[in-house]
């Protein structure tokens, strides 16, 4: 009988989940792929590796995460047939220092993720939700946690020290860094299609709803752009970036706004909604004429640039830039505006191949070598989730 692994990765509206049959000892083949989403009409869709629709239904009324979470248990079982599912692994924001390699889930190693609620308090409980869903509802079903923290663990302290008082750093207030799953994956693409770049200076830009950057040198993180929380670096969809902590206390001290309002804010109502008041979705910018959104567009570019000159700087060097996730591998806009910024640095866009999302982006004669790569989160997952059961 077939033996597969389920992999999942929960954002902040959506599921998405892949399911992966083990055909070797090394090698896992993609089954099928599906997104539950869990906006407002809550829908279930998977296509099949071959990209044939299987699946594109609304969810039942009850619009519970673990409700639709079972929903899509269902029907992976239901496709799974003969095959018998070894176990589900899951992208986990927050690993804390602890969690430094994909661990099985057990009752107490759940609990002590939960503690680390706090360092991430809207993403973490997402990662846990389908965790504790499954155990619930296939209590026998093994589950593996996969921690999106774990990749930075080679920065050097000195990159990742806050300079507070020294007792905060050993109670773990420090820069962790996040997208892990992406850039272990970005970096072992790599490895396959450019060894020569993959052992040099590379940035990845990991440009989604959430964006970072990541310094890689010989495929292990340097620096990145996300700190303690996953607030840190780039302006995002709807979260803020670095920001002037003066800035948090004035919100705090003189405006006297509650916390979680303030929470709320710097998670939910900035980035790029809050400076277009439009919207945090790229493509509804891309397509706007307001000249809020262009704003907002021009600001996304201009620190992502920023940053990356500061990611390079750590590195000493650069000799490569991938762009991935929706932002990073769909708009040729975006990664023009990062990239001109980044002219004095040798980059050289060759613009027929950034219109048409070409592999290579960067004309021959450019210093930095410019790439797209999609990523792919849960093929790392399962990958892990399959070394954890030793499968
Ligand atoms: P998540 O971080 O939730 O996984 P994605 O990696 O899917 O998100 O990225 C979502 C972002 O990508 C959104 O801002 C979306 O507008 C943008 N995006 C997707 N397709 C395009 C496109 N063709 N052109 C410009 N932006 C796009």
């Amino acid at each position: 009988m077939r033996r597969s692994i389920l992999a999942l990765n929960a954002g902040s509206s959506s599921i998405k989940f892949a399911l992966y049959d083990l055909v070797s000892s090394r090698d896992m083949q993609l089954v099928s792929r599906g997104t539950l989403d869990l906006g407002d009409k809550p829908t279930l869709r998977a296509k099949a590796a071959d990209g044939t629709v299987q699946c594109d239904r609304p969810l039942t009324a009850d619009k519970r995460r673990d409700a639709a979470i079972g929903e899509m248990l269902n029907w992976v079982q239901g496709e799974i047939g003969e095959r018998n599912l070894i176990c589900a692994g899951h992208r986990i924001v927050h690993g804390g220092s602890e969690f430094i390699e994909p661990v099985r889930l057990t009752p107490d190693i759940i609990d002590a993720i939960d503690k680390l609620t706090p360092l991430a308090p809207l993403h973490q409980p997402r990662s846990l939700a389908p965790v504790r869903a499954i155990a619930a509802l296939q209590p026998d079903l093994p589950q593996v946690g996969c921690f999106d923290t774990a990749f930075h663990q080679t920065i050097d302290p000195l990159v990742r020290r806050f300079a507070l008082p020294r007792q905060y750093e050993e109670q773990g207030l420090r820069r962790y860094g996040f997208h892990g799953l992406s850039y272990e994956y970005i970096a072992g693409r790599l490895s396959e299609i450019s060894p020569i770049f993959a052992a040099k200076h590379t940035i990845v830009a990991h440009l989604g709803n959430g964006a970072s950057l990541c310094a890689l040198h010989g495929g292990k993180s340097i620096d990145t752009t996300m700190g303690f929380s996953a607030l840190d670096g780039l302006v995002m969809g709807t979260r803020c970036g670095a920001i002037d902590p003066g800035v948090l206390l004035y919100f705090l001290l003189e405006r006297g706004i509650a916390a979680e309002e303030l929470q709320a804010m710097l998670y939910e109502k900035s980035g790029l909604l809050g400076v277009s008041g439009i919207s945090g979705d790229m493509r509804t910018l891309e397509a706007s004429n307001d000249p809020r959104a262009q704003e907002a567009m021009a600001l996304f570019a201009f620190r992502a640039a920023r940053e990356a000159a500061a990611l390079a700087n750590t590195m000493g060097g650069l000799e490569c830039l991938v762009f991935t996730a929706g932002i990073g591998e769909r708009s040729a806009t975006i990664r023009k505006a990062i990239c001109e910024k980044l002219t004095w640095l040798g980059v050289v866009l060759e613009d027929r191949a950034n219109n048409t999302h070409a592999e290579i982006l960067s004309r021959p004669e450019s210093k930095v070598e410019v790439r797209v790569i999609a990523t792919d989160e849960e093929s790392v997952v399962a990958r892990h989730s399959r070394m954890v059961m030793q499968a």
